[in-house]
């Protein structure tokens, strides 16, 4: 038979240990950390295909041709203007294209190379971005699902607590301190069940016949493996 005191605490016990439970399942919520680092791998291979780095060498190298053509045809400008007519100076001009001339040639190899490198770069770069963008989403619904637990989790912890101090001002004082006590050593979980089995259900240790006698009476024992109070209750595990 249960006692109406060890019915009492059990409901206590029952609002503490979803405490405890909520706590648990809160500090086991995953941020994301397999998707974040699925993340991370395709910034890395985004990172890898060296488009940026490619394309701005094209572009850097684009831009100093376009200077040395732009030198050159200034150049012409001053020889065809008809104002240079010392050979000398139109020498002296001539040399001076040509070495612009070298100079952008020097520049051809690398940028035909860029033509091949940076189209074939993009593409890749492409297909990674469009990876990178499905799983940020992925992501990002799953945080918001963790979160949403997360406030359920919330509700439902604060929930509980709302309601210890109406089921502890129940109980027996000297009970409540013992039962607090073996709370606090045992994970939270101050009192546990007899099953079928005669086990203590938090621990599986065999319980006495005498341990399960005092309890069926309903009155208070601990199990000697765990130190929890026991609770006998028909017909329930
Ligand atoms: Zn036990």
């Amino acid at each position: 038979m249960d006692s109406p005191g060890l019915q009492r605490l059990w409901r206590l016990h029952e609002i503490d240990s979803g405490l405890v439970e909520i706590r648990k399942r809160a500090a086991a919520l995953d941020p994301g950390k397999v998707l974040m680092a699925d993340l991370r791998a395709l910034e890395n291979h985004y990172e890898a295909t060296g488009v940026k780095a490619l394309s701005s060498e094209l572009t850097d190298l684009e831009l100093k041709q376009k200077g040395f053509e732009e030198k050159i045809k200034k150049i012409d400008k001053e020889l065809y203007s008809g104002k240079i007519v010392n050979p000398r100076e139109v020498e002296a001009f001539e040399k001076e294209k040509d070495m612009f001339r070298r100079q952008r040639a020097e520049l051809d190899a690398r940028v035909l190379e860029l033509y091949e490198l940076v189209p074939a770069a993009t593409k890749a770069a492409d297909d990674i971005k469009k990876k990178l963008d499905a799983k940020r989403a992925e992501l990002g619904d799953y945080q918001k699902r963790v979160l949403k637990e997360q406030e359920r989790l919330k509700a439902e912890f604060s929930r509980l607590s709302a309601m210890r101090p109406e089921a502890a001002k129940a109980i027996d004082p000297g009970l409540l301190v013992r039962y607090d006590a073996i709370r606090n050593n045992q994970g939270g979980v101050g009192m546990s069940k007899v099953t079928k089995l005669s086990t203590c259900e938090m621990c599986g240790m065999k319980l006495p016949v005498k341990s399960i006698e005092i309890a069926k009476e309903g009155r208070v024992v601990t199990c000697e493996a765990c130190h929890r109070i026991l609770y006998f209750t028909e017909g329930l595990i």
